[in-house]
């Protein structure tokens, strides 16, 4: 039978569940002030990219072990914490992954969110792979915008950077089916590597200027431990804007709400904009105001933290939706992560939560 009082929320540690009349005192916010805006739930662990940079071969091999089934949380279960994250100032959900488009009946959890939650904002990031088949029944239920991974447009780049052996043009037409189905604007993130794809951003750019699409470029990240991160390897981001400045010149553009995390650079003559995503040479945890949800019902506070909170056996335990959101609550209080500001040269080495189980 549960301790109503204090409830084991991760492996390592419980922590006390206040009484839901403790909630509601004033808005959530962290040690830090910061908000709980946005969610991003991975809804498998699975991808069938082998992206250098995030699933590397080597370790994500045929004896990889991913989660088995009964470990994954069911669509009633995410519908439920996304409710109690929802009641607690979530108007932000995104489904990740590894690759969402793989989950079996993800259309479906996709209207079931939507008719839990009418006035969220729905997104969801994929690798294209799959999207020209899936584009108009997400928008059908309710989905309302997709972000696509691409990191080049040259045919040999970007099957080395897959691992997977995938063609540029199906992601393109992933891209095209989106956007005829209404899931617009496309933002088109391209990771970027230096010496790997780093020939790539301006053309990058050209492609999608005037297209109505946002290319958005991000430095390289010391997520997970598998993908043998190193500073050298990252472009930042004030290099790749001069580097598209040059060819087509740009001028700095508003945030469009407090927090964003990418920074927008607007083409001085009309043909759209970019995006930087700048985590390593210009850290943005002090407007953080994301949560995640591992493919496994833990709950993370940093994308590069070392372990999560179970919200899975919370849920599987009987817990009622009152204690669900006071856990929530109470573990989002306590939140102090700031891993991009304090980052040296020693923490890329530290074990970290892998990107393709926490969503990136
Ligand atoms: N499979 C989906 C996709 O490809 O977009 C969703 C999951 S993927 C982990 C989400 C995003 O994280 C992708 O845009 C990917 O490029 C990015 N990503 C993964 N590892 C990264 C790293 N080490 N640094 C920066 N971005 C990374």
């Amino acid at each position: 039978m549960m301790d109503r009082n204090v409830i084991a929320i991760a492996e390592h540690r419980t922590l006390p569940i206040p009484p839901a009349a403790a909630r509601g005192t004033g808005a959530l916010a962290d040690t830090r002030g910061r908000a709980l805006h946005d969610l991003r739930i991975s809804v498998t662990d699975r991808c069938n990219f082998r992206c250098v940079y995030c699933m590397p071969r080597e370790v994500f091999d045929a004896d990889y072990q991913f989660l088995p089934h009964g470990e994954l949380l069911t669509f009633e279960e995410i519908v439920r914490l996304a409710r109690a994250f929802h009641e607690l100032g979530t108007e932000k959900i995104r489904l990740t992954g590894g690759e969402p488009l793989l989950r079996k009946g993800i259309d479906r959890l996709v209207a079931m969110l939507r008719e839990a939650l009418p006035g969220v904002d729905l997104t969801l990031t994929t690798n294209g792979s799959a999207l020209k088949a899936h584009a108009a029944a997400l928008k059908a239920a309710g989905l309302d915008r997709v972000t696509v991974s691409l990191d080049s447009l040259d045919e040999a780049t970007f099957r080395r950077m897959n691992d997977a052996d995938f063609p540029v043009a199906k992601v393109l037409e992933g891209i095209e089916a989106a956007a005829a189905a209404g899931l617009g604007p496309i933002k088109v993130n391209m990771v970027v590597k230096r010496g790997v794809n780093d020939h790539q951003v301006v053309d990058m750019a050209r492609h999608f200027r005037g297209s109505g699409h946002i290319a958005r470029f991000i430095e390289f990240m010391d997520v997970g431990s598998t993908n043998g991160w190193r500073m050298d390897d990252v472009v930042p981001s004030a290099e790749v804007v001069q580097r598209i400045g040059e060819r087509f010149p740009l001028e700095a553009a508003e945030a469009n709400y407090p927090g964003e995390v990418a920074q927008r650079w607007r083409y001085t003559d009309g043909e759209g904009e970019v995006g930087v995503i700048s985590s390593v040479t210009r850290a943005f945890c002090a407007t953080c105001t994301r949560a995640r949800i591992s493919t496994d019902g833990h709950f993370y506070t940093c994308l590069f933290a070392q372990r999560g909170y179970d919200l899975k056996s919370l849920v599987r335990g009987g817990a009622t939706d009152d204690a669900l959101a006071a856990a929530v609550d109470a573990i989002w209080r306590r939140r102090s992560d700031r891993y991009s500001e304090i980052r040296t040269a020693a923490t890329p080495r530290e074990p970290k939560v892998e990107m393709s189980y926490i969503g990136g």
